[in-house]
Protein backbone atom coordinates (compact mmCIF):
# COMPACT_ATOMS: atom_id res chain seq x y z
CA UNK A 1 0.00 0.00 0.00
CA UNK A 2 1.35 3.28 -1.05
CA UNK A 3 0.65 6.05 1.48
CA UNK A 4 0.93 9.61 0.46
CA UNK A 5 1.89 13.00 2.37
CA UNK A 6 -0.40 15.30 3.74
CA UNK A 7 0.60 17.75 1.69
CA UNK A 8 0.04 15.27 -1.28
CA UNK A 9 -3.54 14.88 -0.23
CA UNK A 10 -4.60 18.04 0.07
CA UNK A 11 -2.94 19.34 -3.79
CA UNK A 12 -5.66 16.42 -4.82
CA UNK A 13 -8.74 17.99 -2.83
CA UNK A 14 -10.51 21.27 -4.04
CA UNK A 15 -9.59 23.99 -1.65
CA UNK A 16 -12.76 24.72 -0.77
CA UNK A 17 -13.43 22.05 1.21
CA UNK A 18 -11.30 23.86 3.98
CA UNK A 19 -14.72 26.41 4.21
CA UNK A 20 -17.17 23.72 4.61
CA UNK A 21 -18.54 23.44 7.77
CA UNK A 22 -20.63 20.12 7.50
CA UNK A 23 -24.42 19.41 7.98
CA UNK A 24 -25.40 19.13 11.52
CA UNK A 25 -28.51 16.74 11.48
CA UNK A 26 -30.58 16.30 14.51
CA UNK A 27 -29.80 12.95 16.31
CA UNK A 28 -30.87 9.74 15.84
CA UNK A 29 -32.45 6.92 18.45
CA UNK A 30 -29.57 4.95 18.07
CA UNK A 31 -26.76 7.62 18.86
CA UNK A 32 -29.06 8.67 21.96
CA UNK A 33 -29.89 5.19 23.31
CA UNK A 34 -26.01 4.23 23.12
CA UNK A 35 -25.11 7.45 24.26
CA UNK A 36 -27.23 7.72 27.79
CA UNK A 37 -28.48 3.66 27.49
CA UNK A 38 -32.16 4.54 27.17
CA UNK A 39 -33.71 1.70 24.81
CA UNK A 40 -34.85 3.30 21.49
CA UNK A 41 -38.64 2.35 21.89
CA UNK A 42 -38.50 4.39 25.09
CA UNK A 43 -36.89 7.69 23.08
CA UNK A 44 -38.91 10.50 21.72
CA UNK A 45 -37.93 11.89 18.45
CA UNK A 46 -38.95 15.68 18.01
CA UNK A 47 -35.22 16.95 16.21
CA UNK A 48 -35.76 16.36 12.71
CA UNK A 49 -39.14 17.58 11.69
CA UNK A 50 -40.58 14.69 10.25
CA UNK A 51 -44.13 13.25 10.39
CA UNK A 52 -44.62 10.85 13.77
CA UNK A 53 -47.79 9.42 12.01
CA UNK A 54 -45.65 8.27 8.98
CA UNK A 55 -47.27 7.81 5.18
CA UNK A 56 -50.67 6.38 4.08
CA UNK A 57 -50.97 2.69 4.74
CA UNK A 58 -51.39 2.35 1.30
CA UNK A 59 -47.32 2.95 1.00
CA UNK A 60 -46.63 -0.07 2.96
CA UNK A 61 -49.00 -2.07 0.18
CA UNK A 62 -47.08 -0.18 -3.07
CA UNK A 63 -43.53 -1.08 -1.55
CA UNK A 64 -44.28 -5.06 -0.74
CA UNK A 65 -44.57 -4.84 -4.77
CA UNK A 66 -41.49 -3.28 -5.95
CA UNK A 67 -39.45 -5.02 -8.54
CA UNK A 68 -35.28 -4.31 -7.08
CA UNK A 69 -33.97 -5.47 -9.94
CA UNK A 70 -35.33 -3.26 -12.06
CA UNK A 71 -34.24 0.28 -12.79
CA UNK A 72 -37.21 2.70 -11.79
CA UNK A 73 -39.61 4.19 -14.07
CA UNK A 74 -40.61 7.81 -12.45
CA UNK A 75 -43.62 8.17 -14.52
CA UNK A 76 -46.40 7.49 -12.62
CA UNK A 77 -44.60 9.19 -9.40
CA UNK A 78 -44.40 12.48 -12.11
CA UNK A 79 -47.81 12.13 -13.06
CA UNK A 80 -48.90 12.09 -9.18
CA UNK A 81 -47.09 15.34 -8.94
CA UNK A 82 -48.56 17.40 -11.24
CA UNK A 83 -51.79 16.28 -10.33
CA UNK A 84 -50.99 17.49 -6.91
CA UNK A 85 -49.46 20.53 -7.53
CA UNK A 86 -52.00 21.05 -11.15
CA UNK A 87 -49.04 21.70 -12.96
CA UNK A 88 -47.52 20.05 -16.43
CA UNK A 89 -45.60 17.30 -15.99
CA UNK A 90 -42.70 19.02 -18.00
CA UNK A 91 -42.15 21.48 -15.36
CA UNK A 92 -41.75 18.96 -12.50
CA UNK A 93 -38.73 17.84 -11.81
CA UNK A 94 -37.63 15.23 -9.09
CA UNK A 95 -34.55 13.87 -6.80
CA UNK A 96 -33.61 12.23 -3.68
CA UNK A 97 -34.84 14.54 -1.59
CA UNK A 98 -35.54 17.85 -1.90
CA UNK A 99 -31.55 17.74 -1.06
CA UNK A 100 -30.94 16.16 -4.11
CA UNK A 101 -32.71 18.32 -6.34
CA UNK A 102 -31.17 21.66 -5.11
CA UNK A 103 -27.78 20.11 -5.54
CA UNK A 104 -28.86 19.40 -9.62
CA UNK A 105 -30.28 23.05 -9.16
CA UNK A 106 -26.70 24.57 -8.02
CA UNK A 107 -24.79 22.79 -10.42
CA UNK A 108 -27.05 24.03 -13.64
CA UNK A 109 -26.28 27.83 -12.00
CA UNK A 110 -23.03 28.31 -9.55
CA UNK A 111 -19.66 28.64 -10.49
CA UNK A 112 -16.43 29.42 -8.63
CA UNK A 113 -16.92 33.64 -7.61
CA UNK A 114 -21.06 33.30 -7.86
CA UNK A 115 -22.56 34.68 -5.27
CA UNK A 116 -25.74 33.49 -3.52
CA UNK A 117 -28.53 35.21 -1.14
CA UNK A 118 -29.17 33.61 1.87
CA UNK A 119 -31.44 34.99 4.97
CA UNK A 120 -30.36 33.46 8.22
CA UNK A 121 -31.22 31.72 10.09
CA UNK A 122 -32.18 29.52 7.52
CA UNK A 123 -31.46 25.43 6.20
CA UNK A 124 -27.83 25.01 6.29
CA UNK A 125 -27.68 23.03 2.99
CA UNK A 126 -28.04 26.28 0.81
CA UNK A 127 -24.77 27.91 2.42
CA UNK A 128 -23.33 23.75 1.81
CA UNK A 129 -24.10 23.39 -1.72
CA UNK A 130 -22.94 27.14 -2.70
CA UNK A 131 -19.43 26.46 -0.42
CA UNK A 132 -19.34 23.47 -2.67
CA UNK A 133 -20.04 25.37 -5.96
CA UNK A 134 -17.18 27.40 -5.39
CA UNK A 135 -19.31 30.20 -5.00
CA UNK A 136 -19.68 32.60 -2.02
CA UNK A 137 -22.83 32.77 0.08
CA UNK A 138 -23.92 36.24 1.42
CA UNK A 139 -25.76 35.75 4.85
CA UNK A 140 -28.37 38.04 5.58
CA UNK A 141 -29.78 38.36 8.68
CA UNK A 142 -33.38 38.25 9.42
CA UNK A 143 -35.21 41.18 11.61
CA UNK A 144 -36.20 40.22 14.85
CA UNK A 145 -39.94 39.12 13.61
CA UNK A 146 -37.41 36.87 11.48
CA UNK A 147 -39.10 38.60 8.04
CA UNK A 148 -36.16 38.13 5.41
CA UNK A 149 -34.53 41.38 3.77
CA UNK A 150 -36.78 43.44 1.43
CA UNK A 151 -34.08 43.22 -1.33
CA UNK A 152 -31.11 41.23 -3.20
CA UNK A 153 -28.01 42.59 -3.40
CA UNK A 154 -27.35 43.26 -7.45
CA UNK A 155 -24.65 40.28 -8.85
CA UNK A 156 -26.59 37.54 -7.08
CA UNK A 157 -26.39 34.55 -9.14
CA UNK A 158 -29.24 32.44 -6.71
CA UNK A 159 -31.44 33.56 -3.75
CA UNK A 160 -32.85 30.87 -1.22
CA UNK A 161 -36.05 31.45 0.38
CA UNK A 162 -37.25 29.16 2.40
CA UNK A 163 -40.91 29.36 3.82
CA UNK A 164 -42.59 28.13 6.05
CA UNK A 165 -38.60 29.25 7.20
CA UNK A 166 -36.41 26.29 8.87
CA UNK A 167 -35.93 27.04 12.13
CA UNK A 168 -38.08 30.04 12.87
CA UNK A 169 -41.16 28.59 11.76
CA UNK A 170 -42.45 31.79 9.87
CA UNK A 171 -43.85 32.33 6.53
CA UNK A 172 -43.01 35.33 3.69
CA UNK A 173 -45.67 37.01 2.04
CA UNK A 174 -46.33 36.80 -1.91
CA UNK A 175 -46.35 40.83 -1.62
CA UNK A 176 -42.93 40.62 -0.45
CA UNK A 177 -41.71 37.60 -2.64
CA UNK A 178 -43.12 39.56 -5.89
CA UNK A 179 -41.57 42.49 -4.97
CA UNK A 180 -38.27 40.44 -4.95
CA UNK A 181 -38.86 38.20 -7.47
CA UNK A 182 -39.58 41.82 -9.67
CA UNK A 183 -36.29 43.21 -8.55
CA UNK A 184 -33.63 40.75 -9.06
CA UNK A 185 -31.84 39.04 -11.79
CA UNK A 186 -31.32 36.29 -9.71
CA UNK A 187 -32.68 32.67 -9.79
CA UNK A 188 -34.97 32.72 -6.66
CA UNK A 189 -35.54 29.04 -4.84
CA UNK A 190 -38.13 28.92 -3.02
CA UNK A 191 -38.14 25.84 -0.10
CA UNK A 192 -41.54 24.73 0.37
CA UNK A 193 -40.50 22.18 2.11
CA UNK A 194 -43.31 22.00 4.86
CA UNK A 195 -45.34 24.42 2.95
CA UNK A 196 -48.97 21.21 3.60
CA UNK A 197 -48.85 22.97 7.37
CA UNK A 198 -48.81 26.43 6.52
CA UNK A 199 -51.98 28.42 5.25
CA UNK A 200 -50.81 28.83 1.71
CA UNK A 201 -48.48 28.47 -0.95
CA UNK A 202 -47.39 30.45 -3.07
CA UNK A 203 -46.25 27.72 -5.76
CA UNK A 204 -48.45 28.91 -8.33
CA UNK A 205 -46.06 32.37 -8.99
CA UNK A 206 -44.01 30.21 -10.93
CA UNK A 207 -46.81 30.67 -13.77
CA UNK A 208 -45.57 34.48 -13.66
CA UNK A 209 -42.22 34.64 -13.19
CA UNK A 210 -39.58 32.58 -15.27
CA UNK A 211 -36.98 32.85 -12.75
CA UNK A 212 -38.61 31.28 -9.74
CA UNK A 213 -38.00 27.79 -8.51
CA UNK A 214 -40.49 26.03 -6.18
CA UNK A 215 -39.13 23.32 -4.10
CA UNK A 216 -40.96 20.65 -2.14
CA UNK A 217 -41.20 17.10 -0.38
CA UNK A 218 -42.24 14.22 0.47
CA UNK A 219 -40.52 13.92 3.71
CA UNK A 220 -42.94 16.00 5.75
CA UNK A 221 -46.28 16.22 5.70
CA UNK A 222 -46.42 12.87 3.33
CA UNK A 223 -44.49 10.71 6.09
CA UNK A 224 -41.68 9.67 3.87
CA UNK A 225 -38.68 11.38 4.90
CA UNK A 226 -36.59 8.06 4.80
CA UNK A 227 -37.29 7.50 1.04
CA UNK A 228 -35.55 10.51 0.00
CA UNK A 229 -38.02 11.72 -2.69
CA UNK A 230 -38.25 15.37 -3.45
CA UNK A 231 -39.42 17.97 -5.99
CA UNK A 232 -39.68 21.08 -7.59
CA UNK A 233 -41.58 23.24 -9.50
CA UNK A 234 -39.53 25.11 -12.37
CA UNK A 235 -40.16 27.00 -15.51
CA UNK A 236 -39.66 25.23 -18.70
CA UNK A 237 -36.46 26.10 -19.31
CA UNK A 238 -34.91 25.30 -16.26
CA UNK A 239 -36.79 21.82 -16.13
CA UNK A 240 -34.98 21.04 -19.31
CA UNK A 241 -31.60 22.08 -17.82
CA UNK A 242 -32.37 20.05 -14.97
CA UNK A 243 -33.11 16.98 -17.27
CA UNK A 244 -29.39 17.41 -18.83
CA UNK A 245 -27.74 17.43 -15.69
CA UNK A 246 -29.31 15.11 -12.80
CA UNK A 247 -27.60 12.18 -12.11
CA UNK A 248 -29.30 8.75 -13.63
CA UNK A 249 -32.53 8.07 -13.09
CA UNK A 250 -32.44 11.45 -10.56
CA UNK A 251 -30.71 9.41 -7.62
CA UNK A 252 -34.27 8.01 -6.55
CA UNK A 253 -35.01 4.29 -6.32
CA UNK A 254 -38.08 1.87 -7.00
CA UNK A 255 -38.93 2.06 -3.55
CA UNK A 256 -38.86 5.66 -3.54
CA UNK A 257 -41.00 5.86 -6.65
CA UNK A 258 -43.88 3.39 -5.27
CA UNK A 259 -43.75 5.20 -1.75
CA UNK A 260 -44.39 8.49 -3.15
CA UNK A 261 -46.90 7.09 -5.75
CA UNK A 262 -49.10 5.42 -3.57
CA UNK A 263 -48.59 8.55 -0.65
CA UNK A 264 -49.86 11.04 -3.23
CA UNK A 265 -52.62 8.49 -4.02
CA UNK A 266 -54.29 8.87 -0.40
CA UNK A 267 -54.29 12.70 0.09
CA UNK A 268 -57.11 12.62 2.47
CA UNK A 269 -54.31 10.41 4.90
CA UNK A 270 -51.82 13.00 4.46
CA UNK A 271 -54.59 15.92 5.53
CA UNK A 272 -55.90 14.16 8.51
CA UNK A 273 -52.08 14.00 10.08
CA UNK A 274 -51.48 17.55 8.97
CA UNK A 275 -54.40 18.61 10.75
CA UNK A 276 -53.58 16.75 14.08
CA UNK A 277 -49.96 18.06 13.93
CA UNK A 278 -51.12 21.89 13.26
CA UNK A 279 -53.58 21.22 16.39
CA UNK A 280 -50.59 19.95 18.42
CA UNK A 281 -48.92 22.99 17.46
CA UNK A 282 -51.19 25.43 18.83
CA UNK A 283 -51.24 23.48 22.27
CA UNK A 284 -47.24 23.13 22.28
CA UNK A 285 -47.05 26.70 21.17
CA UNK A 286 -49.32 28.09 23.54
CA UNK A 287 -47.97 26.06 26.46
CA UNK A 288 -44.38 26.98 25.94
CA UNK A 289 -44.29 30.69 24.70
CA UNK A 290 -42.27 28.93 21.43
CA UNK A 291 -42.41 31.55 18.40
CA UNK A 292 -45.77 30.91 16.50
CA UNK A 293 -45.20 29.02 13.66
CA UNK A 294 -46.76 27.42 10.00
CA UNK A 295 -44.92 24.57 9.99
CA UNK A 296 -44.51 21.21 12.19
CA UNK A 297 -42.06 22.62 14.40
CA UNK A 298 -41.70 25.46 16.92
CA UNK A 299 -38.28 27.93 17.79
CA UNK A 300 -38.09 28.40 21.36
CA UNK A 301 -35.94 30.90 23.10
CA UNK A 302 -34.07 29.40 26.12
CA UNK A 303 -33.07 30.98 29.39
CA UNK A 304 -29.77 28.75 29.39
CA UNK A 305 -27.48 27.99 26.83
CA UNK A 306 -28.94 26.05 24.16
CA UNK A 307 -26.32 23.29 24.29
CA UNK A 308 -27.09 22.19 28.10
CA UNK A 309 -30.97 22.95 27.46
CA UNK A 310 -31.09 20.14 25.14
CA UNK A 311 -28.85 17.77 27.05
CA UNK A 312 -31.22 18.10 29.82
CA UNK A 313 -34.05 16.93 27.68
CA UNK A 314 -31.33 14.23 26.01
CA UNK A 315 -31.20 12.89 29.40
CA UNK A 316 -34.70 11.94 29.24
CA UNK A 317 -34.86 10.06 26.22
CA UNK A 318 -36.49 13.38 24.39
CA UNK A 319 -34.84 14.51 21.66
CA UNK A 320 -35.06 18.27 20.45
CA UNK A 321 -32.79 20.65 18.17
CA UNK A 322 -30.21 22.94 19.68
CA UNK A 323 -30.14 25.79 17.32
CA UNK A 324 -26.14 26.95 17.86
CA UNK A 325 -25.20 25.38 14.43
CA UNK A 326 -28.02 27.66 12.36
CA UNK A 327 -26.13 31.02 11.54
CA UNK A 328 -27.44 33.64 13.25
CA UNK A 329 -29.76 31.77 15.52
CA UNK A 330 -27.20 32.75 18.79
CA UNK A 331 -27.01 30.24 21.81
CA UNK A 332 -30.22 30.41 23.14
CA UNK A 333 -32.47 28.78 20.66
CA UNK A 334 -33.91 25.02 20.30
CA UNK A 335 -36.44 23.70 17.74
CA UNK A 336 -38.73 21.03 18.89
CA UNK A 337 -40.78 19.05 16.17
CA UNK A 338 -44.59 18.61 16.57
CA UNK A 339 -44.92 15.08 17.73
CA UNK A 340 -47.98 13.08 18.60
CA UNK A 341 -49.98 14.44 21.35
CA UNK A 342 -48.48 11.18 23.38
CA UNK A 343 -44.81 12.37 22.76
CA UNK A 344 -45.87 16.16 22.82
CA UNK A 345 -47.10 15.14 26.72
CA UNK A 346 -43.71 13.46 27.15
CA UNK A 347 -42.05 16.47 25.93
CA UNK A 348 -43.81 18.85 28.32
CA UNK A 349 -43.78 16.85 31.28
CA UNK A 350 -40.16 17.21 31.03
CA UNK A 351 -40.61 21.07 30.09
CA UNK A 352 -42.17 21.80 32.92
CA UNK A 353 -39.39 20.52 35.18
CA UNK A 354 -36.72 21.96 33.11
N1 LIG B 1 -35.61 22.24 3.04
C1 LIG B 1 -35.80 22.41 4.34
C2 LIG B 1 -36.16 23.76 4.83
C3 LIG B 1 -35.66 21.34 5.23
O1 LIG B 1 -35.81 21.54 6.53
C4 LIG B 1 -35.33 20.07 4.71
C5 LIG B 1 -35.19 18.87 5.59
N2 LIG B 1 -34.40 18.99 6.69
C6 LIG B 1 -35.12 19.96 3.35
C7 LIG B 1 -35.28 21.04 2.52
C8 LIG B 1 -34.69 18.69 2.71
O2 LIG B 1 -35.70 17.79 2.67
P1 LIG B 1 -35.55 16.38 1.99
O3 LIG B 1 -35.76 15.38 3.05
O4 LIG B 1 -36.60 16.36 0.93
O5 LIG B 1 -34.17 16.29 1.38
Amino acid sequence: MSSHSDSWRSSKLRPVLGKLKPYVAGKGFLEISRKYGIAPESIVKLGSNENPYGPSPKVAEAMAEVSPERYPEPEELIAGIAAYTGFPEEMIIIGAGMDGVMDTLTRLFLDTGDRTFIPTPTFSYYEILTVTAGATPVLAPRSPDFSAPGSIPPGTKMAFLCSPNNPTGNVIGEEEVCALLESTEAIVFLDEAYVEFADKSLIRLVERYDNLIVGRTLSKAFGLAGMRLGYAVAPQWIADQYRRAAPPFYAISCASVAAGTAALSDLPFMRRTVEKIRSERERLQKATGAHPSQANFLYLETSQDSRKYVERFLAKGIIIRDCRSFWGAGENHVRITVGTPSENDRFLSAFQEI
